[in-house]
């Protein structure tokens, strides 16, 4: 245990892990045991009782970067997105979710939301005023995503959070996009944060996982449906997970600053169209922005791409064309035809998901280099 309060990058390193140290070495040992002695007064372990001494580490560790209370770690941020919805609705239900979503949350939140007999309002987040307009007497909770993907708008937290407050309701983001290193919603007054652990928690581009951290209490209704659901992380990733938690700091911060150089750079080419990064003073929520992320605006962008978009990405040396985000090496890609291939074209247009839009996650690697990259390929 780590006494006292430390820094974010100090426990990125500490929190989380000590007390599975063993035989006097520094880092957690895996245990991949699925079968646990249950005598002398021990909790009934198992893995999918999302209890095992690798999964404890590294939902103890994104909790205390999060200032959570406790956590779960799942196998994919779907899990941690549809099990934490099961388990805070029920038939006859209804939630508000924030329209500017993650192409898969959207879809699975079309697919499977009305089986269950849950209803749902999609809207606007830019004006907080407009969750508030979309409250019902059956109204359980609101979901935000900020910022969001792939256009990067923001949401503001703390408007957000202060309605549901007024209205009895539970509020849950997905805070992927920030990661817990630029943005701490709880702090905000948010109940439950999710991640896709599959971006920057995991961070090289090699594992997939989630996470929903939270109070004690919530997270007991939440492991209380995650059981049943069952999607459970094994302890080798889990042990992956926590060794890239170690350098999620150093990560991150690189990711920023190489972000809002290229967005500079980018709004001063002219093949170039529109530009969304949050930490551009034209952003529209800039102001926003910066008071809700203290820690950075992210290592994400996306722009409209004038010429052939497909063209320009296929001639990019060192940025890779590849579906995910938030990997130490920077990608880039098309997310008309990828994260948001499933969401209807009206819908996509709805949103700014145009043909022409392109998504950066820019990795560690220099600005310049990236920079560079970039022009060559325009050119
Ligand atoms: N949330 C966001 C913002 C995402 O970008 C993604 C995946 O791209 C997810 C959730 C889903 O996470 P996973 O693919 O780990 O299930």
């Amino acid at each position: 245990m780590i006494h006292g309060k430390t820094s974010k990058i100090t426990q990125s390193v500490h929190a989380g892990s000590h007390e599975y140290l063993a035989h006097g070495g520094v880092v957690t040992p895996i245990f991949p045991s699925s079968a646990y002695d249950y005598e002398g007064g021990r909790p009934l372990q198992y893995p999918r009782y999302f209890n095992i001494p690798n999964q404890l580490a590294v939902a103890g560790k994104v909790a205390a970067l999060e200032n959570a209370e406790a956590g779960v770690v799942f196998s994919s941020g779907m899990a941690a997105i549809l099990t934490t919805l099961f388990s805070l609705l029920k038939n006859g239900d209804h939630a508000i979710f924030q329209r500017d979503l993650y192409g898969g949350t959207h879809h699975a939140l079309a697919q499977e939301m009305p089986r269950f007999g849950i209803a749902y309002t999609l809207v606007d987040g830019a004006d907080p005023a407009n969750f508030e307009k979309a409250i019902r007497p059956e109204t359980r909770l609101i979901y935000i995503e900020t910022p969001s993907n792939p256009t990067l708008k923001i949401t503001d937290i703390r408007a957000v959070a202060a309605i549901a407050r007024r209205h009895g309701l539970l509020t849950v983001i997905d805070n992927t996009f920030a990661s817990p290193v630029n943005q701490n919603p709880i702090d905000l007054g948010i109940d439950i944060v999710l991640h896709s652990g599959t971006k920057y928690i995991g961070g090289h581009s090699d594992l997939c996982c989630g996470f929903a951290v939270t109070t004690q209490d919530l997270t007991q209704r939440i492991l209380a449906s995650a059981i049943n659901h069952g999607g459970s992380l094994d302890a080798h990733t889990a042990w992956l997970v926590e060794r890239s938690l170690k350098t999620i700091v150093l990560r991150v911060r690189q990711q920023n600053e190489n972000a809002l150089a290229i967005a500079r750079y980018l709004k001063t080419d002219n093949r170039i169209g529109q530009v969304y990064y949050p930490g551009l003073e034209d952003h529209p929520n800039h102001t926003v922005a910066r008071t809700q992320m203290p820690g950075g605006f992210g290592g994400m962008l996306s722009f409209e791409v004038k010429g052939d978009a497909q063209v320009f990405m296929a001639k990019l040396a060192l940025i890779q064309r590849a579906a995910s985000l938030g990997g130490v090496e920077s990608t880039i890609t098309s997310p008309a035809r990828t994260s948001h291939v499933k969401v209807s074209a009206e819908e996509r247009k709805a949103t700014g998901v145009t043909d022409g839009l392109v998504r950066l996650s820019t990795g560690i690697e220099e600005a310049e280099d990236l920079i560079n990259d970039i022009k060559q390929a325009l050119a």
